[in-house]
This record gives C-alpha cells, structure tokens and sequence, in this order.
C-alpha cells in the first residue's frame, strides 16, 4: 500500500511574504540568510536560491505555500539564473506579476502548522 500526503486545491493567491524571491541560503545550514551573514556560521559565501513563501485563500482553507526552486521556476517561468541577472527587487515583481491574483490549482503536501509544499500549479 502506497500512501501519500499528496492533495490539490483550487483557490487564489493573495499575498507574496517577505523572504520570497531570489535569496542566499548558507552553504554549511541551508539557512536564509541576508548580505552573507548566518546566525550560526558568521561570515559565509551565500549561495542564490529561489524559493516562494505566499499567502492562498479560497474562502474555506486559507494556508500558506511554500515554493522550493523548482517549483518556483516553474510556476513563474523564470530560472534562477535569469532572477540572478534581474536582481532581487525585479524578481519579486515578476513572482508578483506572475502569480498574485490569478485563480490557480496547486498541487502538493500539506506540511504541519498550516503550510502546503507546492509541487506544481496550474492557472484556471
Ligand atoms: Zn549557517
């Protein structure tokens, strides 16, 4: 017996949190971390990650998604090179642009405390 956590829904994505976009993550924790600085290993080289954290609603469920890099590339139709040649201000309005608003399908796990992991979405 397979079981998965696996779900879709259908509703619209209201808001884009902070920390979405072009980020640096540390190289030795995986942190988000801001101007080559973690908490835990001070001065580090970042590496350039993109990821989406956003606010989807459909008047019954409202939670939060969470987009990792691939689901994020795919969603908006931007790599992460690309995003590293826009910067992140521009990236973010891309992201924005592409997604807040529009009523889509998303299809991924629900994870615990109110969040869902985004494996793909489809605009309807
Ligand atoms: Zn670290």
């Amino acid at each position: 017996m397979t079981e998965t956590n696996e779900s879709n829904r259908s509703g619209k994505i209201t808001q884009i949190y902070d920390g979405s976009g072009l980020i640096q993550r540390c190289p030795k924790c995986d942190r988000w971390i801001i101007d080559n600085f973690c908490i835990v290993h001070s001065d580090v080289e970042g590496i350039w990650d993109l990821r989406i954290k956003a606010r989807f609603d459909n008047g019954k469920v409202r939670c939060t998604l969470i987009f990792k890099k691939d689901a994020t590339e795919k969603s908006v139709g931007i790599t992460l090179e690309e995003a590293n040649k826009l910067g992140e201000a521009a990236t973010l309005e891309r992201i924005k642009e592409a997604l807040v608003g529009k009523k889509i399908e998303v299809v991924g796990v629900k994870l615990s405390g109110g969040n869902f992991l985004v494996k793909d979405i489809r605009k309807v």
